[in-house]
């Protein structure tokens, strides 16, 4: 990626170069109306830099994702990377309550596509060269000055400031950015981990996305693209930070006999297992994702619990509407960065964050408690949700393929 450029104003800058920030850029850029963005990333932009976090995470995505991939022009390249979810099947350890969801029940070809998350940021950040749109690796900013009429920024880098009459802030959780801006985060420490690693299978997964409740905390297993003609699947666990802690030290052998005892064999024999890698789970909402010149995306904005995969769909569904709402306010001619702008996209975008960000909190609640009440409660929920077909499709569009019914086609 260009990272030369002796510009310092722009219409629009975008702290963040994740998935989030990425895709915010390119949706402005596809809208040809001229927009001059630009991206600042903290990482430094080389590849296979050993100094620097890689992202391990795998997503699943919802079509409403993956239809968005396809609007920016990048589905072709990724979807052979891209692991068709055929059905889900949600248990609870040491319980009789188990439902299975199927994509033929909801009349569609997949309920979701697995995806490791480097694939994305790869095409995602190619993209962005072909759009021209610069971005300066290796840069955070360290003063924001918010103006009535713009916003400017001091880099860490050789161009000492910028400046832009909005700011999207997609630095991800815990945001540097919005912190000093004085923006607060609701913040719960969970005190637990998630582990994530591919999985080698004995045998394949046949499409099937496993979302395993126990005691301690989720585990999901996901399919993922064969590699060199072998099957794998993408783990997420998530369980208290000691106990993950000592996961991270086992050996193979000993994780692997760990993972096939917590999760049983439904899925096979497990055969080997790749690079593992842990996140803190801390989930946290934003208490202001708008201000007169910014608006905060992403993990920024909200960094919820990754039980049903919800996390990244949502987001792309709000720089989605995001993007459109600056374009229209353009096109009327008014300052697209006015809080009365901004307060429209928050407004349209309010009742889909309350819903999901309350689903996740939801969720892994539920499953947490062992009290022989609400286990038999959600047991005999899971079950009815198995044999219910009606009920099974609802849960479908709002569960892990994290799409309210009424975007489906977006
Ligand atoms: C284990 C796990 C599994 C998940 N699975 C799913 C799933 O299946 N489906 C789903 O929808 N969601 C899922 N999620 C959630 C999803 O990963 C996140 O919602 C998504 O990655 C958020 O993207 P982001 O771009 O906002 O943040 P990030 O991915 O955190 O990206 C932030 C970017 O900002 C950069 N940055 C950080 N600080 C600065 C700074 N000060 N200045 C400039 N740049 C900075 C970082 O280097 C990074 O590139 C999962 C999350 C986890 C932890």
């Amino acid at each position: 990626m260009s990272d030369a450029t002796e510009q310092t104003q722009f219409d629009i800058v975008v702290v963040g170069g994740g998935i989030v920030g990425l895709s915010m850029a390119l949706l402005l850029a596809q809208q040809e109306m001229g927009w001059r963005v630009l991206v600042l990333e903290a990482r430094s932009g080389h590849p296979n830099n050993d100094n620097e976090p890689f992202d391990a995470r795998t997503t699943a995505l919802s079509s409403h994702s993956r239809n968005l991939f396809e609007a920016l022009g990048l589905w072709p390249a990724m979807q052979k990377y891209a692991s068709h979810i055929h059905s889900i099947h949600v248990s609870d350890r040491g319980h009789v309550g188990m439902a299975r969801l199927h994509a033929a029940d909801a009349s569609v070809d997949a309920l979701g596509f697995v995806m490791e998350n480097h694939i994305m940021v790869d095409a995602l950040g190619q993209s962005l060269v072909r759009a021209k749109i610069p971005i300066f690796w290796s840069t955070t900013v360290s003063a924001v000055t918010l103006g009535i009429d713009g916003v400017t920024l001091n880099l860490g880098h050789k161009q000492p400031h910028v400046s832009a009459k909005l700011l999207v802030v997609a630095d991800g959780g815990a945001s540097e950015t919005a912190a000093k801006l004085g923006i607060h985060t609701a913040n719960d420490d969970l005190e637990q981990k998630a582990l994530v690693a591919n999985i080698g299978l004995a045998k394949t997964h046949a499409g099937i996305a496993y979302e395993r409740f126990t005691a301690a905390g989720p585990l999901a297993l996901l399919p993922l693209t064969a590699c060199a003609g072998s099957p794998r699947a993408a783990l997420v666990w998530t369980q208290a930070t000691a106990r993950i802690d000592a996961l991270m030290q086992l050996d193979d052998v000993d994780f692997i006999g760990a993972l096939q005892e917590e999760f049983g064999y439904r899925c096979g024999v497990f055969k080997s297992v790749g690079m593992r890698a842990c996140y803190p789970i801390n989930t946290s909402v934003a208490e202001e994702q708008i201000r007169h010149r910014v608006v905060l995306v992403g993990n920024s904005a909200h960094h919820l619990h990754p039980v049903a995969g919800q996390g990244l769909n949502l987001a792309l569904r709000d720089v989605a509407s995001l993007a459109e709402r600056l374009a229209r306010a353009r096109t009327e001619g008014l300052d697209y960065a006015s809080v009365k702008v901004l307060e429209q996209y928050r407004k349209s975008r309010f009742e889909d964050q309350r819903r999901v960000i309350g689903f996740t909190q939801h969720v892994p609640k539920l499953f947490a408690n062992r009290s022989p009440v609400w286990i038999t409660g959600r047991n005999t929920g899971l079950l009815a949700l198995d044999l219910m077909a009606p009920m099974r499709r609802r849960f479908m569009h709002f569960g892990m393929v994290g799409q309210p019914s009424s975007e489906r086609h977006v």
